[in-house]
């Protein structure tokens, strides 16, 4: 472990170095937090949201009623936590596992409500707030509709998606016309985790690694690597991708898939897949942004910004589930100049998510 000085104290947000853009922020409607606790009073849903739930919903903790009154909140209590995280601006989204376990409509009209909730608060406070729109991808149709209307009705700068939609993936020639459609309004997809689909999750669900420690990460790099396997940055050359967690470990990996997807290309393996334009890495640094969520680990968010470019890792808190200013002071302790701070906290998030430019403090 390095030998770093003890936290200094959250600088004032208003020093003016940089602003602090963090960009994996979750939001639930109380509508929807309403219907997840439905769901779980009925064994609703898949393992994975029962167990991850279960913890923030059936537990009357200190915790777990200060998260619920967090992740809830689109105002002064979010605002004032932002104050004392030191965090200027958040790029909000709906919370994993989103709407898609929903039935219709329920799902259309959550995910609906999350859309106008987000952009009502990002109206209200412009300077603090940007948002993602939220969609339910078992109705490809209504999610494309959807998003049309949250980026060009309602001003939200990209969508997310947490991971699998009821154990299909992204790559599923079923939703070429979401990429298509994200594409043409030239706005990022945000792929979040989720807990593992039930193809996946067995070992990791009794283990207890379901979640954030092991199981968001193992769901969530094998997505990106089915999307990029898929072809799609190929279709859609401009296409632009952000995933958490610096990438859900895809940069550690990102020598032996390059390697060993040209031993399967060489070989004929896999005669159904696509054929790449150019390795998988290639899109990593050229179609995908990571951002540091969960992740205030100086070796890993410098390893990450060696592999696919600094200007391609933005600074995320991933509020409410992590909340600690200690973690702020990780990025600001980086072994980087302040030109390449602004680029982590400030720079990258507003190239990818094409934030204004007045966007400041209020
Ligand atoms: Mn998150």
């Amino acid at each position: 472990m390095s030998s770093s000085p003890p936290p200094a104290p959250s600088r004032p947000s208003d020093d003016g170095r940089y602003l602090r853009i963090a960009t994996e922020e979750a939001y639930a409607p109380p509508a929807l937090i309403h219907e997840y606790r439905r769901l779980l009073d009925t064994h609703g849903g898949d393992a994975g949201f029962r167990s991850l739930w279960s913890y923030y919903l059936l537990n009357r903790t200190a915790h777990t009623e200060l998260f619920r009154s967090r992740i809830t909140d689109l105002g002064d209590r979010r605002l004032s936590d932002m104050a004392e995280l030191g965090i200027d601006h958040q790029v909000l989204s709906l919370t994993t596992p989103g709407v898609e376990l929903f039935e219709l409509p329920l799902a259309r009209e959550l995910a609906a409500m999350t859309n106008e909730h987000i952009a009502q608060a990002c109206r209200q406070h412009p300077a603090r707030f940007s948002g993602l729109a939220a969609v339910a991808l078992q109705d490809v149709e209504f999610s494309v509709k959807e998003l049309r209307r949250a980026v060009r009705e309602l001003g939200l700068k990209g969508v997310i998606v947490n991971s699998h939609t009821r154990g299909e993936y992204l790559d599923a020639p079923k939703f070429e016309e979401f990429w298509a459609t994200a594409a043409e309004l030239d706005v990022p997809v945000y792929l979040h985790p989720n807990t593992p689909s039930e193809g996946l999750i067995g070992p990791l669900l009794d283990s207890g690694l379901d979640g954030a420690i092991f199981g968001f990460g193992v769901e969530t790099g094998m997505h990106l690597i089915r999307i990029i396997f898929s072809g799609v940055f190929d279709r859609h050359p401009g296409l632009r991708l952000v995933v958490g967690h610096l990438g859900e470990a895809l940069p550690f990996w990102a020598f032996r898939v390059d390697h060993f997807h040209q031993v399967q290309d060489r070989t004929g393996r896999y005669p159904w897949r696509p054929s790449l334009r150019q390795p998988p890495s290639h899109y990593l640094k050229t179609n995908i942004w990571l951002t540091t969520s969960g992740m205030a680990w100086e070796p890993a968010i410098m390893f990450a910004r060696q592999v696919v470019g600094a200007d391609r890792v933005l600074y995320a808190m991933d509020y409410p589930f992590q909340a600690a200013s200690a973690e702020v002071e990780v990025h600001e302790r980086l072994p980087v100049g302040d030109e390449e701070k602004r680029t982590l906290f400030e720079t990258a998030a507003r190239g990818v998510f094409a934030l204004p430019p007045e966007l400041g403090r209020s």
